[in-house]
C-alpha cells in the first residue's frame, strides 16, 4: 500500500514527464475508481499546460495553467506507468503529453481516486481541509506533540495514524518511527515527557525522508519494463520483521492494534 514516500517519489517521477507539457490527450477509461471521476475530466484537462507538481499528505496534485488542479489519490494499489507498452485492464486514465509520452494510472483495487479542484481553493476541499499538519512539514516538534497528546489515554500509535492529527504517516512509518524513538507504540499518548517527543518528533522526519531518498534513487532506473512509478525496496528495523532481531539485542514483536498489526521491539521500546 502506498504511504507518503511512495506518493512522493512518484510526484517527483511524474514531474520529469509532465511539468511544462501540453497535454494532448486525457481519456478516462472507465466512470470511476473509489468515487466517479469528474464527467468532464477529459475536456477540462486536454489542451492544458501543466504547471506545478506537488503532494499534500498521500495527495498527488498536478496543477494547470486553467486553474485546476488534478489530486490523485494512490488508495492501496494504485500506480503512475511511464510509457507502458501495452495496456492493461487496470490501466484507468491515460495521459498523453504533447512530446508523445503517455501515462497510464493503473489501480487493481481501485480505492484510489481522481478530482479536480479549483487550484486557489485546494485547501478548503473537504479531504485535504480536515487533514493535520504534514508530517514531512515544519511545525511538528515536541511541544506541538505535548499540546496534541496532552491529557490523552489513547496508545500513541492511534494518534500517529489519525491523519486529523498528522496528514500522511500510515501503518508502516508510524511502527518505524516509534521503534527509532524507542517509544512502546501502545503507551498512552499523553504519559510520554517532552524529552521522549523530542525523539519522536525527530525520527519521523527522518524515516520518511530515507524512504524518500531511497525512491529517489529508484527514480534512476524508473523506467523499468511496464514503467511502474513509485515503488521501491526500502529497508525496515521493524515493520514486517517479527521474531527477527532489533539492533538493541531484542526480538522483533508483532501485537494488533486497531485492527493493524504494530511491528516493534519489547527490549528496547518504553
Ligand atoms: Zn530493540
Amino acid at each position: 500500500m502506498p504511504e507518503l514516500p511512495e506518493v512522493e517519489t512518484t510526484v517527483r517521477g511524474l514531474e520529469r514527464v509532465l511539468d511544462g507539457r501540453r497535454l494532448a490527450r486525457v481519456e478516462p477509461r472507465r466512470a470511476d475508481l473509489r468515487r466517479a471521476f469528474p464527467v468532464d475530466l477529459g475536456q477540462r484537462l486536454t489542451g492544458a499546460t501543466v504547471t506545478s507538481l506537488g503532494r499534500r499528505a498521500k495527495f498527488g496534485l498536478i496543477g494547470t495553467d486553467r486553474g485546476d488542479t488534478m489530486v490523485f489519490h494512490l488508495g492501496m494499489s494504485g500506480h503512475w506507468r511511464i510509457d507502458p507498452d501495452e495496456l492493461d485492464k487496470h490501466d484507468h486514465l491515460l495521459l498523453e503529453t504533447d512530446d508523445g509520452r503517455r501515462l497510464a494510472l493503473n489501480d487493481a483495487r481501485r480505492f484510489g481516486s481522481v478530482d479536480l479542484v479549483a487550484t486557489d481553493a485546494l485547501g478548503d476541499w473537504r479531504p485535504i481541509a480536515a487533514l493535520g499538519p504534514d508530517a514531512l512539514g515544519p511545525d511538528l516538534d515536541a511541544g506541538w506533540f505535548k499540546r496534541r497528546f496532552d491529557g490523552r489515554n489513547a496508545p500513541v500509535k492511534a494518534l500517529l495514524l489519525d491523519q486529523r492529527i498528522i496528514a500522511g504517516l500510515g501503518n508502516i512509518y508510524a511502527c518505524e518511527s516509534l521503534h527509532r524513538a524507542g517509544i512502546h507504540p501502545a503507551r498512552a499518548a499523553g504519559s510520554i515527557s517532552l524529552q521522549r517527543l523530542a525523539r519522536l518528533a525527530a525520527a519521523i522526519p527522518q524515516v520518511l525522508g530515507e524512504a524518500v531518498a531511497a525512491g529517489g534513487s529508484s527514480l534512476r532506473d524508473f523506467v523499468s519494463p511496464d514503467g511502474t512509478l513509485g515503488y521501491f525496496s526500502a529497508r525496515f528495523t521493524a515493520y514486517d520483521r517479527e521474531g527477527k532481531p532489533c539492533a538493541c539485542g531484542g526480538r522483533v514483536k508483532r501485537i494488533v492494534q486497531g485492527g493493524r498489526s504494530t511491528f516493534y521491539c519489547p527490549r528496547c521500546q518504553k
